[in-house]
């Protein structure tokens, strides 16, 4: 019998643009014009499908020129907040019912949109958050395929599911909704993460309140605007930017709130499992926390690594995107024999990096996201110096932007402050290893556990780290970065998270609870 699943085709990754095309160039460049056109809109809340406007504004401004106002959202207020609440709950008892085909069609229409309108949300992310062209559309082909991955996960767990046969009884275990979830992403995958959270949330049959990161609203006000284009009911996606500090415990501690789905920093991720342990008057559940926070992420180049190979893999895991991915490769730990050529060959590199305005094609760096980055990252560089041997960079660019030189800092021990902390920035440590087993040590001496890289031709090696490199997402001879939805589901050990394995098949059921139905026949 044919089953709505035959119908899909297979998942595959969207491609992502080179810009070898002149005529994605010429698209791009379009979009560009388009996009800042609109610079200075104003974007209200958007509660119940209604637009609602707020005195005070948050403004989301280019890092490249921070002069440059990319759009005002409106900035919730409790009451608000508690009004996104309320729309979400009562959405939730339509939505629950509405057949999980139908709820897939809105994510595979939304990719469908976003593919048609790929440069202007490639654009605006250059603008609203300073990523480079590349970088821009992985971000967007990335959100994509959390889309289709995601449409086509609630199909396969609306399909009957398997269980045990017992004479004189019908059994059957059918997977349904948790009820009204909060969405909080980072600015730093501003459309991926944003869109494969919501989606993942919406299409399990949850109703969402979405609070934006306060750097990247602009992304998500366009998202929530087209999925009610596209028709989607009332409070099923309520629109609520506002300052993290301000109504984030608020909607954490709700009642009503039956999950919370966050992406972001450790201290921030731990703040809000906390508090969502605790449950307030009328408050009928334990809530459920999916929070995916910080890395501290290692590149080990072995003593029979090609070196070219891992320079490269290197260079790019701790500079794309000035550093500021989750999965970013913030130490380099490299064997004795190997050392002081890598050093060589990866000043060589990094002299290369092109720092500057990502909105120009062909720049590799942009800027870091905001002012405070820029002052946290630079005092971690500080630090740096005073720890090991300043190799490249250290340095802010001219001009207003918030421009940092990619930075190596060389000689660094493993329990160095910025081989233990977190700095999200261009700044890579490169620690020496006496041998293979050190190296192992010292990739494991942090209290993270996201993603990890080996460069080695030893299969003795590659074994050895199989076992013993403790993180979510582990990478032989390539970059610590880049992870595919479906391919590498993405989610990290200890301090870097619940290991939800985003882009997975275990992932939607995070959204769900399972029931098990027997009758006696
Ligand atoms: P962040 O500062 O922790 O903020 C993340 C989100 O939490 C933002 O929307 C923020 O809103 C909100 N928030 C702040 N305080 C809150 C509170 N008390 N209650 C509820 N929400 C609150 O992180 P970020 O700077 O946006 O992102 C960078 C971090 O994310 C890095 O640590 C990076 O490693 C991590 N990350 C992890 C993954 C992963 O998959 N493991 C992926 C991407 C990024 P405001 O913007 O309004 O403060
Ligand atoms: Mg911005």
């Amino acid at each position: 019998m044919a089953t709505t699943l035959d119908r899909i085709t297979p998942f595959k990754n969207e491609p992502v643009k080179s810009f070898a095309d002149p005529a994605d160039v010429a698209a791009m460049e379009a979009a560009l014009e388009e996009v800042k056109a609109s610079f200075g809109r104003f974007y209200p809340l958007v509660i119940d499908a209604e637009r609602v406007e707020t005195k005070k504004r948050i403004r989301s401004l280019n890092p490249a020129a921070p002069s440059e106002i990319v759009g005002e959202t409106a900035s919730a207020s409790a009451d608000d907040a508690q009004r996104a609440i309320d729309a979400a709950q009562r959405a939730f008892e339509g939505w629950r019912e509405v057949p999980a085909r139908e709820r897939a069609e809105f994510l595979f229409k939304a990719a469908a949109a976003i593919r048609e309108r790929r440069f202007l949300y490639d654009a605006l992310l250059v603008y609203e958050v300073g990523k480079s062209w590349p970088e821009a559309d992985a971000d967007l082909a990335e959100a994509i395929d959390f889309l289709e991955f995601y449409g086509r996960e609630m199909l396969r767990y609306a399909q009957p599911q398997p269980v045990t046969p017992i004479a004189g009884e019908e059994n059957e275990l059918v997977y349904i909704p948790l009820g009204v979830g909060a969405v909080i992403p980072p600015w730093n995958f501003a459309a991926a993460i944003m869109i494969g959270m919501s989606s993942a949330a919406i299409v399990a049959g949850n109703t969402v309140v979405l609070k934006p990161s306060s750097d990247s609203a602009i992304i998500a006000a366009w998202f929530v605007d087209l999925m009610h284009e596209l028709g989607l009911p009332p409070g099923v996606l309520n629109f609520l930017p506002g300052s993290g500090s301000e109504i984030g415990d608020l909607i954490v501690a709700h009642p009503k709130v039956r999950f919370i789905s966050f992406t972001g920093s450790k201290e921030v991720g731990l703040h809000i499992n906390e508090l969502a342990a605790k449950p307030e008057k009328g408050q009928r559940w334990i809530k459920r926390v999916v929070a995916e926070m910080g890395g501290k992420d290692a590149i080990i180049v072995a003593a029979d690594a090609d070196l070219d190979a891992a320079v490269e893999g290197v260079a790019v895991s701790a500079f794309g995107f000035q550093g500021q991915k989750c999965s970013a490769c913030s130490r380099a730990i490299v064997e004795e024999p190997l050392y002081d050529a890598f050093l060589e060959k990866l000043r060589e590199r990094v002299a290369k990096i092109t720092v500057g305005d990502p909105s120009r094609r062909g720049t590799y760096m942009g800027p870091v996201i905001n002012a405070k980055a820029l002052e946290t990252i630079s005092k971690y560089i500080d630090v740096g110096k005073s720890e090991g041997r300043l190799v490249a960079g250290g340095k802010r660019r001219e001009g207003d932007g918030y421009f940092l030189e990619p930075t190596v800092i060389a000689d660094i021990s493993p329990n160095a402050r910025i081989a233990q902390e977190e700095i999200f920035g261009p700044v890579l440590a490169v620690i020496k290893a006496r041998d293979f087993n050190d190296a192992l040590a010292i990739a494991n001496g942090t209290e993270f556990g996201l993603t990890g890289s080996v460069y080695t031709s030893d299969e003795k090696k590659i074994e050895r780290a199989t076992d013993e490199f403790f993180v979510g997402n582990l990478y032989f001879n390539r970059k610590s970065t880049g992870a595919m939805v479906g391919a590498h589901p993405f989610g990290g050990f200890n301090m870097s998270g619940t290991d939800s394995k985003a882009g997975g098949r275990d992932y939607l059921l995070l959204y769900l609870q399972a029931k098990t139905v027997s009758r006696k026949v």
